[in-house]
């Protein structure tokens, strides 16, 4: 079975401290209990237990600190640490975003050059801190170049920093808050951390209503030495795009983690309700919805964990990660958002119960497309690489499971953030030759089309320029790249045809739905008009194969995982 269940995860570790971290992790939780998680959340506490737990048993030292610095069986393993990141958000995305944002605050600092700086980590996280990144400024949200943390060049390399961050997690409690600035006189940024223990530190206030401590803080004549400085110039600005690479990919497996525990809730629900004389589950429209849900999750699941491959294989020469992760975040977190909307859809009044772990989803499931980066953000990211997957494809070795026990070493030593239009991607019609189903064959027609239109009716200068046409082109080609990944992974981990046929029977639908949404736009042509209503397709439905997935493996959940109360 391809979704987690922690009452039976038997999931194959390298080495028994991968398997002893989940298994405790899991352990924590389901002895904590729905009571006390849902009270906890209710009460807006702050999750000092969690911290406590991992710092007992040495969790973020073993998972975040590469091999140098760190002990036993310490290295940053993306496969792992995917793995990690499901189990948390399935629990609950604030537990998840206190590790999240520990990730991102640990970016800056594997990346610097500053090895006091790294020991000073390592050792941090051996005593069980967690970390920050201090990046956004309540004035400027995505454009990090207006930056106005300030700092101020003092004798001897020394500065003293001025100015505010904002929403920043962790912001309370982390001794090295990772923190981007400019120098005072210059275009010069600058990467430093700063200790929320220091008096001049200011923690103003926590923005968000939560169980999470997201900070306003400020710094007032802050004094930063060499030994604080992490990146100046164009490396601090790469470490600041390269850590948001590392740590947007991890939203697409909080999305995950909530749907997953959000999905048991509503099938054991459902399954158990009875009106009118039948199960809730006899619906016809509950069980496409529930299918539905169940197609995408395996598929937002299958894409994660074959961008993480891509992610792993990285290095100078393959940088083919760069459009696969804005793919995770843009897509997977909203995909995330239709599986929670499927499913309440179902449950109804249920899903608003204060005992339901899908009270908390439905709210926490809407944050992931926004952080790091809007979905917005991310289109306009991935349709700088549309030229080239589709004209110029190259070749490349193939790519395996990368599920072995090593440390990501490439993801810290990522270089320059430019050059992305240089970027060339192995052929997607490999992947698209992998299933012979009908509506993976219906798709291929579509995206036949959607190049069609590429080549023969291809925006011009004034549609390139108006991000409203570009985002909806964005999402036609995000499906491709989507479907693509899809199939890749499910030929590596065996998936069937029915399952496959069915996830591309919602891949039609939507590719139809973004095509009426182009041709819809004010400025397309006549051209790219017709060429959209020809991408519009009705999925080929097989009663036969849709009946077999209902029942063995959509409706076959129900009963299976229930969180210890
Ligand atoms: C709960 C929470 C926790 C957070 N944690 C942290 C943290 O720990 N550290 C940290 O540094 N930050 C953190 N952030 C900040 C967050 O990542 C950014 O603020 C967010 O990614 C951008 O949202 P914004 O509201 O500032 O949008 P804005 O950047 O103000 O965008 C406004 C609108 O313009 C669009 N837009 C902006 N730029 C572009 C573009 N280039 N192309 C197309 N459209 C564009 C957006 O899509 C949006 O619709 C956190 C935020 C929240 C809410």
């Amino acid at each position: 079975m391809i979704l987690l269940n922690p009452k039976h995860h038997t999931r194959p570790y390298p080495d028994g401290r991968s398997r002893e971290i989940m298994l405790k992790t899991i352990a924590f939780f389901e002895a904590k209990g729905k009571r006390r998680l849902k009270e906890d959340d209710r009460k807006r506490v702050w999750y000092a237990d969690f911290i406590e737990f991992q710092r007992g048993e040495g969790l973020f030292a073993t998972l975040l600190t590469p091999p140098p610095y760190g002990e036993g069986d310490a290295r940053w393993d993306t496969w792992r640490n995917c793995e990690f990141n499901e189990i948390l958000a399935f629990y609950g995305l604030a537990y998840w975003y206190t590790w999240q944002v520990s990730i991102l605050g640990l970016g800056p600092i594997w990346m610097s050059p500053n090895e006091e700086a790294k020991r000073k980590a390592a050792a941090l996280l051996r005593d069980g801190a967690v970390f920050a990144l201090g990046l956004s400024e309540r004035a400027h949200g995505a454009d990090i170049y207006a930056t106005e943390m300030a700092l101020a060049p003092q004798p001897a390399g020394a500065y003293r920093a001025n100015g505010e961050k904002y929403y920043i997690g962790n912001g309370n409690t982390a001794p090295m808050v990772s923190t981007f600035g400019k120098i005072v006189g210059s275009d010069e940024y600058i990467f430093f951390t700063a200790d929320y223990r220091h008096r001049s530190y200011e923690l103003i206030r926590n923005i968000t209503d939560s169980q999470s401590y997201v900070a306003n803080f400020a710094l007032h004549d802050y004094p930063v030495t060499e030994a604080d400085i992490l990146s100046r110039g164009p490396a601090a600005w790469d470490a600041a795009l390269n850590t948001v690479n590392i740590g947007k990919y991890n939203l697409g497996w909080a999305s995950i983690g909530i749907c997953t525990h959000a999905f048991y809730e509503a099938i054991n629900h459902a399954a158990g309700r009875r009106l009118y004389g039948m199960a809730v589950t006899d619906f016809p429209h509950v069980r496409q919805m529930f299918t539905d849900a169940y197609a995408r999750l395996v598929a937002m699941k299958l894409f994660a964990l074959r961008a993480g491959d891509y992610l792993r294989v990285a290095s100078p020469a393959d940088r083919r990660y760069l459009l696969f992760n804005p793919t995770v975040k843009m897509k997977v977190t909203t995909q995330g958002e239709e599986v929670i909307n499927l499913l309440w859809d179902v449950i109804a009044a249920k899903g608003f119960e204060r005992d339901m772990v899908f009270e908390m989803a439905a709210r926490d499931i809407r944050a992931l497309p926004k952080l790091e980066g809007t979905v917005h953000v991310n289109i306009a990211l991935i349709v700088k690489f549309m030229a080239n997957y589709f004209f110029a494809p190259a070749e490349y070795p193939p790519v395996p499971t990368v599920d072995d026990p090593r440390n990501d070493d490439f993801l810290f030593a990522q270089g320059a953030a430019r050059g992305l239009g240089k970027i060339q991607f192995h052929d997607y019609n490999l992947a698209y030759g992998l299933y012979d189903v009908p509506n993976v064959a219906a798709f291929r027609e579509q995206i036949r089309v959607f190049k069609t239109l590429l080549a023969t009716a291809t925006p011009d200068e004034a549609q390139q320029k108006d991000t409203d046409f570009l985002l909806a082109l964005g999402e036609l080609f995000t499906l491709v790249v989507y479907g693509q990944l899809i199939l890749e992974n499910a030929n590596l981990y065996g998936v069937d045809d029915d399952t496959v046929d069915q996830i591309f029977d919602f891949m039609v639908r939507d590719f139809a739905k973004y095509a009426l949404q182009l041709y819809s736009k004010p400025g397309s042509t006549p051209a790219q008009m017709a060429l959209c209503l020809t991408m519009i397709r009705k999925p080929v439905v097989d009663a036969a194969r849709y009946d077999r997935l209902w029942r063995d493996s959509v409706y076959a959940l129900r009963g299976l995982y229930e969180m210890n109360p």
